[in-house]
């Protein structure tokens, strides 16, 4: 018989896929253009001509035996000095490609990093809400215990009070997410500040480091001229999980990189088990085309620009009718509150109206619908109709 927890995993369709599902199956009843689907992350924006430019480049090169090749366990050399190079030249750090283990997108730079931290069933990691879902099954997966930290409503900062409250002699680790899927929130400087002494000063309490894990996706894709504080300047125990599924648009890639500075306690130890992990989990050599692809184009981004306009069009369009929002200042996400106490049900009521809302008690947090506005800008425009007769259902 194959295992009880993985068959739970693989049985029950998340409520994101769900919903994706259902638009597909709407879109052939009533024709795609008639359907607002706000469910999957997926960017809408392609890769910039510099990705193209350098896999066509790759790809035509005499020796394909170097670009298709095994690169070394945790990445080709070249890759991660060019990463560490361009977050030294943005950040002013000074990582070096030591610091540095390539891997397949943020799911497994997550997957690796708690394999590597965590070991005993007592072990907690602690999750921020609103959160991404999967982290639940990856602190699990890694053998440790997730637990919710409830949101901090209405700004979606950091509960602190929830947190501290959580803290105990088994925390290894807290999960941060900014900018974050699903509120669209950036944690302010204050927040990045207020976490840190809060971890420093309990790391002595309980008589061991805490380590900050920050998955990092969205970092680029911030409005406003809001800026994303480098959390590694802020607390030393902090380890980055980035990916590039969503700064290049390359999510059916997988390519991604976890950060080991030498400001973390044992460092060196705290790496090995990193490469430990990541070969424990088969995650070795990450996919070796577009290692070499991030060599050239680390500094580049998709543009933008496209996400702001969205941004812009769908929040300004729902607070004139009435709704009311998380502030979205960054990555591609907007929460609005639901129009009943059971976001679920709201959700089912947008169903009407063929609008697709994906209800947040999976992100940890009642009361709220995450739409997904990385869709065509004439999707938005197009579903204002829609957004309008769902709120005069309950209004009238
Ligand atoms: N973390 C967050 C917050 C995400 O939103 C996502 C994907 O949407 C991931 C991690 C996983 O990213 P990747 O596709 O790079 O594995």
């Amino acid at each position: 018989m194959a295992s009880e927890k993985m068959i739970q995993y693989g049985s029950k369709r998340s409520v994101i896929r769900e919903l994706f599902e259902y638009g597909n199956q709407r879109a052939r009843e009533v024709g795609r253009e008639n359907v607002f689907d706000y469910s999957l992350g997926n960017p809408a924006v392609p890769a910039p001509a510099a990705v193209q430019k350098t896999a066509i480049e790759l790809l035509s090169s005499d020796d394909l035996m170097a670009v298709h090749g095994y690169t070394s366990a945790q990445g080709d050399a070249a890759t991660r000095q060019a990463v560490a190079d361009h977050l030294n030249a943005t950040y002013g750090t000074a990582f070096t490609a030591d610091n540095f283990y390539m891997t397949c997108g943020a799911a497994a730079s997550l997957t690796i990093t708690l394999k590597a931290l965590t070991e005993s069933p007592e072990d907690e990691v602690l999750i921020n809400a609103p959160f991404f879902p999967e982290y639940l099954l990856f602190v699990e997966n890694g053998g440790a215990k997730p637990v919710v930290v409830p949101a901090h409503e209405p700004d979606f900062q950091v509960n602190f009070e929830a947190l501290a409250e959580r803290i105990n002699v088994h925390t290894r680790a807290v999960i941060i997410n900014s900018p974050n899927n699903p509120s669209g929130v950036v944690y302010s400087e204050e927040t990045i500040e207020k976490l840190a002494d809060l971890l420093r000063t309990k790391s002595k309490e309980i008589g061991h480091s805490i380590f900050l894990i920050s998955d990092e996706p969205y970092r680029e894709i911030v409005f406003d001229g809001v800026t994303v504080p480098y959390v590694t300047k802020y607390y030393d125990n902090t380890i980055v999980c980035y990916s590039y599924s969503k700064s290049l648009s390359l999510p059916g890639e997988r390519i991604g990189w976890i950060l080991v500075p030498d400001a973390v306690t044992e460092s060196r130890t705290v790496y090995a088990a990193v490469c430990g992990a990541g070969r424990a989990l088969g995650f070795v050599c990450a996919p070796s085309l577009f290692q070499k692809v991030i060599a050239k184009c680390a500094g580049e981004t998709s543009d933008l620009s496209f996400y702001r306009t969205n941004r812009d069009l769908i929040y300004n369009g729902l607070k004139k009718i009435g709704y009311e929002c998380a502030e979205p200042s960054g990555a591609f996400y907007l929460f609005i509150r639901s129009l009943e106490p059971d976001a679920n049900a709201f959700s089912e009521h947008a169903k009407r109206y063929n609008l697709l809302l994906v209800p947040s008690d999976d992100f940890g947090c009642t009361g709220y619908v995450r739409a997904a506005y990385c869709v065509k800008t004439d999707m938005i425009e197009r579903s204002m109709t829609a957004f309008r007769k769902l709120y005069d259902d309950y209004r009238s």
